[in-house]
Parts: structure tokens; C-alpha cells; sequence
């Protein structure tokens, strides 16, 4: 039997007239500010898909790229400037940054007020509290409002994260355990990953390495939410072949087959993220 596929792409679509017929009734036109350091191609696109879709929902989004090189202190001068522009609501770093960073204090010195991402320290303890001003982050949010759509409920069930990262694993994990899920976090020291992520009734993996997901590590009747973007070539060089494609940390060909509901890549939970930035940053606005 095939699963059933949580696509993204549709309730992203659907998310896009939402949000522009709201932005039709604001008193301000929304604007997020997006801090880049560096170039990589992965946060080009990232950045791209952002300003699309700010586009398309009538939303300004401005672009600000600091060299590679640049300091910490510096940075954060600039999120400074940012924090006092009040025509801006909304600020993001593009993550990852360069090694010599201090992403801890980077983030936090955008005004919580405009952490449309939620990473803020303020935030993050809001959501460990489970208090009542939790800005989720986007790709949690993503996941969390793509379950909602398939009506697959949440309370009660076993939920299996693999990967802790800051961004991903640890929001998702508290954001399910404020949903009332039994939650457990797997990461490389895990013992027996095959064992924890057959015993989830929702499997989400953000691990960052392509089909690492494969039929032994899941049974039938799960939930596989498929969080990682990864690029593959088909083997031959990267300028021979022209364009590479994108593929999930899950084995989808194999594991579609036996799991009850799984997310694609593309067109799953990437496609919700960028959505529930919007989502967030008119939250922030509040009208
Ligand atoms: P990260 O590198 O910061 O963290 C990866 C995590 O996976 C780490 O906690 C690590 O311990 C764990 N891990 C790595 N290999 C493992 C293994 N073999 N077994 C168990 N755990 C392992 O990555 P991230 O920022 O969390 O991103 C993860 C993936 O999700 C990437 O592919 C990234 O591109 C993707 N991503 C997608 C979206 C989206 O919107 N869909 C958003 C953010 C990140």
C-alpha cells in the first residue's frame, strides 16, 4: 500500500491568498529584513524563495549581504540599525553563518519584537516555559501547521525527532511536547537509532544527509515528516549533469511504501517554512 503524501505546495498556496487578503487590511506594508553573510548557493535560494514569496503576498523584503569576513561586533551594529528602523517589523540572519561568528550573540541582538525566526533567547524560553507569546520557528511551525492540515493529530503520541540541532530538532521537540506528544530526541550518540524510529507514531528526521531514512528504520501506520534539503547530483560531475536535484534525509521510493503518511522533498515541509515566516512576521504586526 502507498502512503498518503503531505504535500506542502497546495496549503502553501493557500497560505499565500490568506496572508495577501490580510495585508490588504493592515495599515502598514509589512517589511522583513533578511541579513546575509557571505554567499553560499544554499542560502541564495533560501533567500530567493523569501523574497518571492514576500512578493507575492505584498509583503517588502529587504536584502542585506555582509562580507564573509565581517565581525561579530559588527553584525551586530547593524541588527542594531535594523532594531531602531521602525518600517521594518520584521529581522532574520540567514543561518548557517561563517565558523568565526558568535551566532548566541548575533541572534540575540535582534530586538524580540522582530525575531520572526523565534530564536532569540527570549523566545526560546517562552517556548521551553510554554508561555503565552511563543513565536515558533518556521520550519517548526511548517511541520506543525502541515499536520494540522492532514487533521493527524498530535496529543498523545509518540513523537521520534532525529537531530538536535538549535534550529530544527530542540524547537520541534519542545513545540510537540507543549502539544501534549511523548517526545524523544535521537542525534548521533543514539544507540539503536532503528529501534527508536520504528517505535514512533510520528517520525520527523532533520539530520541534513540524503536518504539516511531507509525501510529497516520505520514500520507500518507511522507519520514520516521529512524536514531535510538535500542536494544530489546523479553521480556524474555537477557541470556535466547541469542542475542537481534535491532530495530528503528519508528514502522516499522505499519508505512511501510501508509508512502511512509521509512529506515529500520538494514540495513538503520546505514549502511551509518559508509560509510560516509570513505567517509570524504579521503575527509580530498583530492588526
Ligand atoms: P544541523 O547540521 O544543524 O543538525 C543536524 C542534526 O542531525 C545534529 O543534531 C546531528 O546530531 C544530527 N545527525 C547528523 N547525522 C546523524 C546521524 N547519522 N544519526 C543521528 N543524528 C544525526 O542541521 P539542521 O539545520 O537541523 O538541518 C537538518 C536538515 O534539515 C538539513 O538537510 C537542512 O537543509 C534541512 N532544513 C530544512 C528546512 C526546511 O524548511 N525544510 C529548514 C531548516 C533545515
Amino acid at each position: 500500500m502507498s502512503a498518503q503524501i503531505l504535500e506542502g505546495i497546495s496549503l502553501r498556496d493557500a497560505t499565500i491568498q490568506r496572508l495577501s487578503a490580510k495585508i490588504k487590511t493592515l495599515s502598514v506594508q509589512p517589511a522583513l529584513t533578511v541579513i546575509q553573510i557571505g554567499s553560499r548557493t544554499d542560502s541564495n535560494a533560501y533567500i530567493k524563495a523569501k523574497k518571492a514569496f514576500g512578493e507575492k503576498i505584498g509583503a517588502r523584503v529587504l536584502h542585506e549581504v555582509l562580507p564573509e569576513k565581517v565581525t561579530t561586533s559588527e553584525v551586530v551594529a547593524q541588527i542594531k540599525k535594523h532594531n531602531a528602523d521602525h518600517s521594518v517589523q520584521g529581522i532574520i540572519v540567514q543561518l548557517p553563518l561563517p565558523t568565526h561568528l558568535d551566532q548566541h550573540t548575533i541572534i540575540d541582538s535582534i530586538d524580540p519584537k522582530k525575531d520572526v525566526d523565534g530564536l532569540t533567547s527570549t523566545h526560546t524560553q517562552e517556548l521551553w516555559e510554554d508561555g503565552s507569546e511563543i513565536v515558533l520557528p518556521a520550519t517548526t511551525r511548517g511541520i506543525l501547521s502541515l499536520l494540522d492540515c492532514y487533521q493527524i493529530p498530535v496529543e498523545g503520541k509518540k513523537v521520534v525527532i532525529v537531530g538536535r540541532s538549535v534550529l530544527v530538532g530542540k524547537p520541534t521537540a519542545l513545540a510537540f511536547l507543549n502539544r501534549n506528544a511523548t517526545v524523544t530526541i535521537c542525534h548521533r550518540g543514539t544507540k539503536n537509532l532503528e529501534e527508536e524510529t520504528r517505535r514512533a507514531d510520528i517520525l520527523i528526521v532533520a539530520i541534513g544527509r540524503a536518504h539516511f531514512i531507509t525501510k529497516d528504520f520505520v514500520r507500518e501506520g507511522q507519520v514520516v515528516i521529512d524536514v531535510g534539503i538535500n542536494t544530489v547530483s546523479d553521480g556524474r560531475l555537477q557541470e556535466e549533469v547541469g542542475k542537481r536535484k534535491l532530495v530528503g534525509d528519508v528514502d522516499f521510493e522505499s519508505v512511501s511504501k510501508i509508512v502511512s503518511a509521509i512529506s515529500p522533498v520538494p514540495g513538503g515541509v520546505g514549502a511551509m517554512t518559508v509560509a510560516s515566516l509570513f505567517e509570524n512576521l504579521l503575527d509580530m504586526i498583530g492588526e
